[in-house]
């Protein structure tokens, strides 16, 4: 057994905690805030999104951005800044834009994804039916607009699909399937939908932070007010931590900080290219059960995605790069103003809660997984970007298995620190 120190409460440092607890090591979590779950994971749109996990970096995303400057509902805004490590992964990001690095990205994520559903189904079945997180398993609907995107999408699934995981559905079925659409459908808002049946969402927070309960009951340490300022290295290896409250020893340490991976890898020189990706999400409290929507969804035409947890609806979305932490209340309002637009009957719209947070995003929308090949002992768990919530439960196996030296469920090479960040170009 050895005792290793996760830096970081967020879900992905807590799903790590998890699996190495489970593992046999000693864990020990060192987190800065006074709260699991207080940064990024604290209210992010709520998907599970096995069928939609292809990375953001796409051929029509340069055009994309070209033509949302300057638009207030824009999906995408990006502010230039005096910053290398900014142009240098723009440069990055625009190599994944290429149809083969997506199609690369595409194929790798989905494996991923899949992979982690059944690791989080496995951490459900060993804590039974109370351990709940606003969660549900009713899938996630993507809502087409338009009709040339309808008549598309529905060419695609007559010839492709044939798997009954993912399903076409027309406007009319879909408002038959959940009355909750009826409204949407008749004004003329959705043109068809994609159904991704095995897909689930929940409340990330609730479920880091009961999580975070459950490894303190089966004899982890949480900390939190502890910051982690610096490492303490000998010889090409890392033996602890350095916190604001004095030294920490270890064996291993691992690294999940979220956005602030970046900035402390850089402190034993290690480069990663995390940029962080603002995005925001606005919840609110239903009102009327019958007119939410039972599946989560994603509304394709502003990249927003809406999720029942509970007794309260979130609609989350939007990516700036290059932005402060100031949330522009012109922006959370435009998607709440959708949100309504969708379910007009579902919430009240005006007891709103806004939030915004930073996706720690690398350029090919991969996660980083593994032992930094310069010091020994010090691993990576980070930089998972749009879709931490769903690919935590699976990265922190592949850690932990990793660490074990046993042989991984998937192929780690694309998720090595030192690698090329364009998707399907290993190096
Ligand atoms: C608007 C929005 C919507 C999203 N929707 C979805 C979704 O629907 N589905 C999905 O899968 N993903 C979604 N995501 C992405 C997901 O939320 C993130 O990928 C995930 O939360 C990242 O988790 P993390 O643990 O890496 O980072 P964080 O949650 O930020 O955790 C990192 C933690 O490290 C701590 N920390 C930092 N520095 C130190 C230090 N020096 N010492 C100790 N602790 C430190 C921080 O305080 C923080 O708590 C969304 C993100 C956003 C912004």
């Amino acid at each position: 057994m050895s005792r290793v120190i996760v830096i970081g409460g967020g879900i992905v440092g807590v799903t790590s905690a998890w699996a190495l607890l489970n593992d046999g090591h000693e864990v020990i979590l060192l987190e800065a805030g006074q709260d699991i779950a207080g940064q990024t994971s604290y209210a992010n749109g709520g998907q599970i999104a096995v069928s939609d996990s292809a990375p953001w970096a796409a051929p029509s995303v340069p055009f994309k951005l070209l033509r949302w400057l300057g638009r207030k509902d824009a999906p995408f805004r990006l502010r230039l800044r005096l910053d290398i490590a900014q142009w240098h992964w723009l440069y990055l990001f625009l190599l994944n834009c290429r149809g083969q690095a997506l199609s690369a990205g595409t194929e790798r994520n989905l494996h991923l994804a899949t992979y982690s559903l059944s690791c989080l189904q496995q951490t459900r079945s060993i804590l039974g039916n109370d351990f709940s997180y606003d969660d549900s398993q009713s899938g996630i609907v993507r809502l087409i607009s338009t009709q040339k995107e309808a008549d598309a999408a529905r060419d695609y699934f007559a010839k492709h699909h044939q798997d009954k995981k993912i399903v076409w559905m027309e406007p009319s079925e879909l408002a038959a399937k959940d009355t909750a659409f009826r409204s949407a459908v008749e004004s003329n808002l959705i043109a068809g939908a994609v159904m991704g049946a095995t897909d689930e969402s929940g409340d990330a927070r609730i479920f880091a932070t009961k999580l975070a309960t459950e490894v303190e009951n089966r004899g982890g340490e949480i900390r939190t007010n502890c910051r982690v300022t610096d490492f303490i290295s000998h010889n090409g290896y890392v033996q602890g931590v350095t916190t604001e409250h004095g030294d920490l020893l270890a064996d291993r340490v691992v690294l999940s900080s979220g956005v602030a991976s970046r900035a402390l890898a850089k402190k034993i020189g290690i480069t990663i290219p995390i940029l962080p990706i603002k995005g925001y999400s606005v919840t609110v409290p239903i009102t009327d059960e019958r007119n939410v929507p039972i599946a989560s969804c994603t509304d394709l035409k502003h990249r927003l995605v809406i999720s029942r947890l509970g007794s309260r609806l979130r609609v989350a979305g939007f990516a700036e790069i290059g932005s402060d932490d100031a949330c522009d209340a012109g922006r959370a309002a435009a998607a709440r103003d959708r949100l309504e637009e969708l379910f007009p009957e579902a919430a009240d719209y005006h007891l709103f809660e806004n939030w915004t947070g930073f996706r720690p995003m690398t350029p090919d929308g991969a996660p980083i997984i593994g032992e930094a090949e310069t010091l020994k002992n010090l691993w990576f768990n980070t930089g998972h970007g749009t879709l931490g919530w769903t690919l935590s439960h699976g990265t922190a196996q592949l850690l932990t298995d990793m660490m074990a030296e046993r042989k991984t469920a998937l192929d780690v090479k694309p998720y090595k620190i030192k690698r090329s960040y364009v998707s399907g170009r290993l190096g």
